[in-house]
């Protein structure tokens, strides 16, 4: 693949370094279910990493290790130098459904994990609402806002301690295609602004081009990196990036290292 690089490990300057990443599930009749194999890769600090691959291929355990809600079966994962022992302030998550309590207002949402850690982040919470335009809704419940709305919500929620990395899985697969171009403009707003580290799961490769410093392409299951993708796109990306003649050849080249019918994506 032109512009594509194999990942590699041994790069010091990696915010996240997964090494010999193995992960098996056990199950009631005996047979591990084996979801991740062999998994080699480096992160550096401010990249945003796209990952797609067929479903049930492992992304989603790929990141629950990397928000230390997993473990590996064996392999090293690590930040920053360190290895992942459980949830940390400096990794924010952010799902497929927002969900937002719905007895509480969008401003309590947002500062729920600042409370539970006994932290005063008002004013930060006011400012994430501001920066993706909800400023205005911080005393709304959830049902009063959109879905577009509600997962702002839920990334504000995910950056009101300032984490510097962002874990998020498939954040806007439940919403209109017009909802979703905005949150993609968003977040590359956000990404520019506030410097992380996002590792982003998607089923589209359109999203994933668009998106991506780089693309991560996984083999089925047990998940191993098929390919990993540099795009080589202007940033800051606008929707304008989408009528780039690289864009579309990006999107063919990694649409071509999917093969079989279980591919899980969205052309
Ligand atoms: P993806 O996100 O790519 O769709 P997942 O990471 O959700 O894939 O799942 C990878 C594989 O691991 C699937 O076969 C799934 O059934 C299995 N799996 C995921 N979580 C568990 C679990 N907690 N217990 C047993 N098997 C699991």
């Amino acid at each position: 693949m032109q512009g594509g690089t194999l990942s590699t490990t041994g790069n010091k300057s990696a915010l996240i370094s997964i090494q010999k990443l193995e992960k098996r599930y056990p199950t009631r009749d005996g047979e591990p279910v084996h979801a991740l194999t062999d998994v080699n890769l480096e992160v550096p600090e401010n990249e945003l990493l796209s990952v797609v691959g067929p479903s049930g291929c492992g992304k989603s355990t790929l990141l629950r290790i990397l928000a230390g809600l997993d473990t590996p079966s064996s392999g090293s994962v690590t930040v920053n130098g360190k290895a992942i022992t459980g949830p940390s302030r400096d990794v924010g998550v952010v799902f497929q459904q927002a969900t937002l309590l719905p007895w509480q207002t969008v401003l309590d949402n947002v500062l729920l994990p600042a409370r539970a850690q006994g932290q005063d982040r008002k004013q930060r919470a006011r400012e994430l609402l501001d920066l993706v335009g909800l400023k205005d809704f911080a005393n709304k419940y959830p049902f009063e806002l959109s879905g577009g709305m509600q997962q702002r919500v839920a990334i504000c929620r995910a950056m009101v301690c300032d984490p510097s990395i962002l874990l998020m899985d498939e954040p806007f697969g439940a919403l209109d295609a017009m909802t979703r171009e905005q949150m993609n403009s968003e977040l590359i707003r956000i990404q520019a602004e506030q410097k992380k580290t996002i590792i982003f799961i998607t089923h589209s490769i359109p999203e994933a081009v668009f998106l991506g410093d780089r693309v991560l392409v996984m083999t089925p299951r047990p998940g191993r990196i098929a390919e990993i993708a540099s795009i080589d796109l202007p940033k800051p990306r606008t929707l304008a990036s989408m009528g780039d003649a690289r864009f579309a050849k990006y999107c063919t080249e990694i649409r071509t290292v999917f093969s079989g019918p279980s591919a899980d994506v969205h052309f």
